[in-house]
């Protein structure tokens, strides 16, 4: 037997995911009430209905069946916690949805074993796409909680958001509504599908864990006709966000038409999959797998029309029969399972109907031969061939592992072809003709294009349609825009109010009310202020213990003792010795220089990455709020509050950073020619940095974190007065998986060791705080040569725009 033979016999073992503690977890609470302020209620109805394992018929838990008394308490509760959660500073949204995310990974493998029993898809899609997916939207949104008042200046939350979810990513989608109500103010009461509750049960819990205050998300599961129908029509309700099907999303327009209520719909499709003569067809078939028979094709934008160039349509069609056949379909707890069940018995009925009107239509059916399991609602891969484009199987969208194949010559036929549908969701592209595929991607009527791919989705761009698949987005910046408002329109409806109630002073103190919170005191303001009155209310004296240890430098992540061999004294406000520190010399410069190049490889890590790194440093940073207080007493006699105040404003700053860091990636532009232009943001490189003595610590970090923010690397000398602030952090980067070398600490004389710096040929920034005389000899040496001197630039000054065709 050669190698050949075994790839070709190989079979698969079992890899079962154990369904044990999600049965457990479901055991110790079913039957599972509703979430209405953070308590868990008994329905108003008593009622209670089941939710199936698609992957076997058999009942898996009993949820509750709300109606609209329910909602009317839910509402109530997101009405009475939007009274404040709205007026909550961004900094404090932006902790809890970032403990949100952390809970979510936390508990990732329950919720990712929920979802695969309650919908039956397969484990390695809620594991690798689902639940990570969900996380990184509540770390996202966390940064967009955190830059609301300085990105969305005058915009306000629209209030309560009713929220109702399908089945196909039960969680995912959640996440995708959720996230970014909260981060911008809202309130919610969510209605997840009646066949996919347990993992937004399980959210719920998250909610309570992480100590959201009580109220601002309320789930209610149950039928449409009782929670999703009083939702729509409930008259405290502000915006409805629904995701679902197009005749639903539909009667939600005509239902909230007039009422004043902000409305997003994200609705089906029948998503063109276009593949050019020249595609690299081993590449399509993969990209195929994923656009149809992902989810088994219950995905809004799969790509369930195959338009295929004529010329190779026969021998894509033959390789895809034989990719068809390797298919793996089964327990969706398998780990080696491609596919999974349908979700339920009605949603199989419905493709089977579609399927076989198809094959009386007269088009070309092809299914594996392999046999579906017996149990559980299973159905094969399917393709059809010789589909003539005004059938029913091309327009209708079947929702299910169906893909149906068409034929084109030209690049013209192709996009005329694709259009041919009432929907706009999606498309993709394939070329290997770059000219050719953003000639064809611009005239696609879809909301997203992909080119070489399919089904990319991260909660940094937005996603929605067009046409019948509705309008909005999610996700990104674009998507903010969906729940928050201009504030004047909710001024002018207050003045209105008040006139008519006769009660103008009344109505415009309101107003006056709602401008300083929208015009937007700094967060970090507001919550360096909340820190002074808790901390002063300590009577806190500044009695310190003696200093028994000598900071060290820090260099290509090592705390390293300085090359002189001397320390330098350092002094508190009363001109007592507190502690010493190293006396840098050129060679610490130069090691620091080294270390920092050669942690290049930061600029070119995910954006993501660098911005849970600083999240991270903030959450370190927080556990030992304390003592780096104490610190900043120690070195400047500041009052205690005082020092809080600039340790709590140090954590706000970093997760301002946090959020910046994969939110200035760019623009795109469409400049006169054809074409898109992407304008792609990089960093500058290595920078030198000398910190300024007031605020030793939140100098030191407003320095740094938005340089490595967006993925430069850097040399530090703290101040020279006050630069046990800037150590001690050393203990916070090597807990926080900050890579080596990133960021490089050197102790010692500021101007004489920032010469070193300036003159370093790989130094390429730097950032000055000091003397008229330094800043001098700084401009002397690079006034009129390349690198950038960064004194009395703005912070954001640490990119540079490149743009790329
Ligand atoms: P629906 O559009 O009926 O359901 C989506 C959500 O809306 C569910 O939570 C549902 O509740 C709720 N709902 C249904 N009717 C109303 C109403 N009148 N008022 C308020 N809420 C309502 O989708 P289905 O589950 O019935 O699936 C049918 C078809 O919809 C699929 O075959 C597919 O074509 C399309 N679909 C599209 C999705 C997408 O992502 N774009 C997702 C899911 C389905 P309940 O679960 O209690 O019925």
């Amino acid at each position: 037997m050669n190698v050949m033979d075994i790839f070709e016999t190989m079979e698969y073992g079992p890899a079962p995911e154990s369904p044990a503690p999600a049965l457990q977890w479901i055991k110790e609470r079913q039957p599972f009430g509703l979430f209405i302020n953070n308590q868990w209620v008994k329905p108003a109805s008593a009622q209670y209905i089941d939710s199936i394992n698609p992957s076997n018929g058999k009942p898996l838990a009993q949820v509750a069946a709300a109606n609209s008394a329910d909602v009317d308490a839910a509402v109530a509760a997101a009405r009475a916690a939007f009274e404040s959660w709205g007026k909550t500073p961004g900094h404090v949204r932006a902790r809890y949805m970032y403990a949100i995310a952390r809970h979510i990974q936390k508990h990732s493998r329950l919720l990712a074993v929920l979802e695969s029993m309650d919908n039956g898809k397969s484990i390695r899609e809620t594991r690798d796409l689902d639940i990570p997916l969900v996380a990184r939207h509540f770390y996202y949104h966390a940064g967009w909680a955190q830059l609301m008042s300085s990105e969305l200046p005058g915009y306000e939350p629209v209030g309560v958001v009713g929220q109702i979810i399908p089945w196909n990513f039960p969680l995912l989608m959640l996440a995708w509504k959720i996230a970014p109500a909260l981060a911008m103010g809202n309130t919610v009461v969510l209605k997840p599908a009646r066949y996919t509750s347990l993992t937004a049960l399980k959210f719920a819990e998250i909610m309570q864990e992480v100590g959201l205050p009580a109220g601002v998300v309320n789930i209610l599961t149950g039928e449409a006709f009782q929670v999703g129908e009083a939702l729509v029509r409930h008259p405290d309700i502000n915006k409805i966000a629904f995701t679902g099907s197009t005749d639903v999303g539909r009667s939600i327009r005509r239902a909230t038409a007039g009422s004043g209520k902000k409305l997003s719909l994200e609705l089906g499709g029948k998503s063109p999959f276009i593949v050019f003569d020249d595609a690299d067809l081993d590449s399509v078939v993969e990209g195929v797998v994923d656009a149809i028979w992902f989810n088994q094709g219950q995905v809004c934008c799969a790509g369930s029309r195959l338009l295929v160039q004529e010329d190779i349509a026969d021998s894509l069609t033959s390789k895809l029969r034989a990719r068809m056949e390797k298919l793996r379909l089964g327990d969706p707890l398998d780990k080696a399972v491609d596919m999974g069940a349908i979700v339920s018995p009605g949603q199989l009925e419905e493709i089977q109907r579609l399927v076989s009107q198809g094959v009386e239509e007269g088009a070309e059916m092809w299914q594996p031969s392999w046999a579906c399991p017996t149990e559980g609602y299973f159905f094969p891969p399917t393709l059809f061939t010789n589909v003539a484009p005004a059938t029913t199987i091309a327009q209708v969208e079947i929702f299910g592992p169906v893909l149906v194949a068409m034929t084109f010559r030209t690049p013209t036929e192709a996009v005329a072809l694709a259009n041919n549908t009432r929907y706009g969701l999606a498309a993709s592209v394939w070329s290997e003709n770059i000219n050719l595929a953003l000639d064809v991607a611009p005239k696609l009527k879809a909301g997203s294009v992909w080119v070489n791919c399919t089904n990319m989705f991260d909660a940094s761009s937005g996603f929605g349609g067009y046409r019948e698949s509705g309008f909005g987005r999610e996700g990104g910046k674009e998507g903010l825009y969906e729940y928050v408002r201009p504030a004047w329109e909710n001024q002018s409806l207050m003045k209105a109010a008040a006139h008519a109630n006769g009660a103008v002073s009344a109505g415009e103190k309101a107003v006056e009310g709602t401008q300083s919170i929208v015009s937007g005191e700094d967060d970090e303001q507001a919550n360096g202020y909340a820190a002074w009155q808790l901390y002063s209310d300590k009577g806190f004296t500044a009695t310190l213990p003696s200093i028994d240890r000598t900071p060290k430098m820090f260099i290509k992540g090592k705390q390293v003792r300085p090359d002189s061999g001397y320390s330098r004294d350092i002094y508190d406000s009363q001109h007592r010795v507190i502690g010493q520190v190293g006396e840098g010399n050129r060679k610490d410069i130069r090691n620091a220089v080294e270390a920092a190049h050669a942690a290049s490889g930061w600029a070119a890590g995910a954006t993501h990455n660098r911005a849970q790194i600083l999240y991270y440093m903030a959450e370190n940073l927080a556990i030992r709020e304390e003592e780096f207080a104490h610190r900043i007493v120690q070195q400047s006699g500041r009052p205690y509050a005082d020092a809080v105040s600039e340790v709590q404003t140090t954590i706000s700053r970093l997760f301002s950073y946090a959020a910046w860091a994969d939110k200035y990636e760019g623009v795109v532009h469409r400049p006169p020619l054809r074409g898109v232009v992407l304008a792609m943001n990089e960093p500058i490189g290595v920078i030198g940095m000398a910190c300024p003595d007031e605020y030793p610590m939140l100098g030191f970090i407003s320095l740094v974190a938005p340089a490595i923010a967006m993925g430069n690397t850097v040399v530090a000398i703290p101040s020279q007065r006050s630069p046990l602030s800037a150590t001690d952090c050393y203990q916070v980067f090597e807990t926080s998986d900050l890579p080596d070398g990133v960021v490089n600490i050197v102790t010692g004389e500021r101007d004489p060791l920032c010469q070193v710096l300036a003159d370093h040929d790989d130094v390429d920034a730097m950032w000055y705080f000091g003397s008229a005389e330094g800043e001098e000899y700084l401009g002397a040496l690079w006034g009129v040569s390349n690198p950038d001197i960064l004194v009395n630039r703005p912070v954001e000054a640490v990119y540079r725009v490149r743009v790329h065709y």
